[in-house]
């Protein structure tokens, strides 16, 4: 089934344009744009997806698709929705393959059924283009219904792949095997770094990041006021006087001693106003590193914080810091066994600490019915951080990473492909060696702790880079370019 979508984003150009740091950058953008325009002139631009919700590029498509239309593209969103359940696991296999995981066997079974899936959807798309269209299609899901209207009609097309691994496996090497003959019909393919590229698409393919939106509820800046407000409403924090505004209707939770899960001011304030915090948030994936990162975190508190020889100001600074380690709400996740079981690993490990460092770790359940709410709570959570970790095992690219660079917090990072795009180490932040040897998390946290200037200088410089590199504007303006170069390809003889 495919359905067209409508974005819903409430930012304008001109919102972003009368926002002062922004508007050199917007401008510059609007420059560029009116350069490459003449060649998607009378072309309109789809965007092919397999879901509307969930996930960063269902996140990423509304700001994307404003801007593209604010700057006189004709641009579009399908979501091609399958209720294949068989096609559904199919995939699901794939984007684990592509990520080094799973069983290689895919036959001649596999491939019918996929095929016949995407002829279908193929069939349900045509309609809705035209002649000279320029198809944008994101992921494995859609890639054969692209490749196949790629065939059929007069239109171009460009495969947008946002997964990856960096070294090639047997498992890698199944699942690009079994698209290359899908992969081979598109005109371009898009990844998030050079090290996912697999050898089927080598010279026909483009580095562009992922990007965020600063002005989106997650990144956009907050007025003291509305901090405390956020925080209030979604029980980060006790309320400090009679509120303005309501408790949001689904607020955040802390895993209490006992295993149950309380408003996250319970049983005390975590001190997120006012304590020194370390913060991850992430999917509850083992690949996501939290539990070797709680472990360092309790080397930090029980022995680092008791050496001889820290400065007073060091030994209070580690004395009183807070880890929070916040992920999406259980219930919210009940058809994925495995972050069940992560965060089942990651309870059993802070129910067998110490009371002491109980209380210096809060464990939080993210509510997740209301995408605008989330979004502030993790907003004004990565704004009360001091150091926010990535402990990624692997890292497609990481955009909490992004976020977090956004509102200049010092990041200690894993080296995982996506997060070396982002930091350099020493500038924009601190990546460790192994995330997996707590030790070593514990001293890139330790040292940072002890140094003040140091967070400032890594909180500026990210910041900086962002600006420069990961925000949407940047992504649109790569999108653009390379559009205008395959409409130029396709059809040599158009303006
Ligand atoms: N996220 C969220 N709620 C959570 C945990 C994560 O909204 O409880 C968001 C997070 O802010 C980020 C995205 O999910 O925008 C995760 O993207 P990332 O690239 O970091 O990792 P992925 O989950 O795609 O592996």
């Amino acid at each position: 089934m495919v359905r067209l979508v409508e974005p819903r984003h409430y930012a304008t150009l001109e919102d972003y344009e009368s926002t002062a740091h922004l508007n050199g950058t917007v401008s510059e953008l609007r420059r560029e744009a009116k350069t490459v325009l003449p060649s998607l002139q009378d072309r309109r631009v789809w965007m092919v997806s397999s879901t509307e919700r969930g996930g960063g590029v269902a996140e990423s498509l509304p700001p994307f698709l404003t801007l593209l239309r604010a700057l006189g593209v004709q641009a579009s969103w399908l979501v091609m929705e399958t209720e294949d359940a068989d096609f559904f696991r199919l995939t699901k296999r794939l984007h684990n393959l592509i990520h080094g995981e799973g069983d290689t066997t895919l036959g001649p079974a596999e491939r019918e059924l996929y095929d016949r899936v995407s002829h279908e959807n193929a069939e349900a798309i045509q309609p809705y283009l035209s002649p000279g269209d320029v198809l944008i299609v994101h992921d494995p899901q859609p890639m054969g219904a692209g490749a196949r209207l790629r065939t059929n009609m007069d239109i171009a097309a460009v495969w947008r792949c946002h997964i990856g691994l960096d070294q090639q496996t047997p498992e890698t090497q199944a699942a690009w095997d079994f698209l290359d003959p899908y992969a081979a019909i598109y005109d371009h393919a898009v990844f998030t770094a050079s090290e996912y590229i697999p050898s089927c698409l080598t010279g026909r393919a483009a580095i562009i990041h992922p990007a965020i939106d600063p002005l989106s509820h997650k990144n956009r800046e907050l007025s003291v006021h509305k901090v405390v407000g956020i925080l209030a409403n979604g029980a980060w924090i006790r309320p400090p006087g009679e509120m303005l505004t309501p408790p949001f209707p689904e607020t955040t939770k802390r895993l209490q001693r006992d295993g149950t899960w309380a408003p996250a001011t319970e049983p005390e304030d975590i001190g997120l106003l006012y304590r020194p915090i370390i913060t991850q948030v992430s999917r509850w994936d083992r690949l996501k590193g939290f539990l070797p990162l709680m472990q360092a975190f309790a080397i930090l508190k029980q022995d680092f914080a008791h050496r001889i020889g820290l400065s007073e100001r060091h030994r209070q600074t580690l004395q009183l810091v807070r880890l929070v380690l916040a992920g999406p709400d259980p219930k919210s996740v009940d058809d994925d066994p495995e972050g069940l079981e992560v965060l089942g690993e990651l309870r059993a490990a802070y129910a067998a600490m110490d009371a002491p460092l109980q209380d210096d770790i809060a464990i939080i359940s993210m509510p997740m019915s209301s995408r605008k709410y989330n979004a502030l709570l993790i907003n004004v959570l990565q704004r009360c951080s001091d150091i926010v970790a990535q402990n990624s095992l692997q890292e497609g690219f990481g955009l909490t990473v992004t976020e977090a660079m956004w509102k200049h917090a010092a990041i200690v990072a894993s080296q995982a492909t996506g997060i070396r795009q982002q930091i350099r180490t020493g500038l924009d932040g601190w990546l460790v060696a192994n995330p997996e040897d707590p030790k070593d998390i514990a001293e890139a946290l330790d040292a940072l702790l002890g140094n003040p200037w140091k967070r400032e200088a890594f909180g500026k410089s990210a910041q900086l880079r962002v600006h420069g590199t990961f925000l949407v504007f940047d992504e649109v303006r790569h999108w653009l370019a390379l559009m205008a170069e395959v409409a130029k390809a396709r059809w040599p003889l158009s303006p």
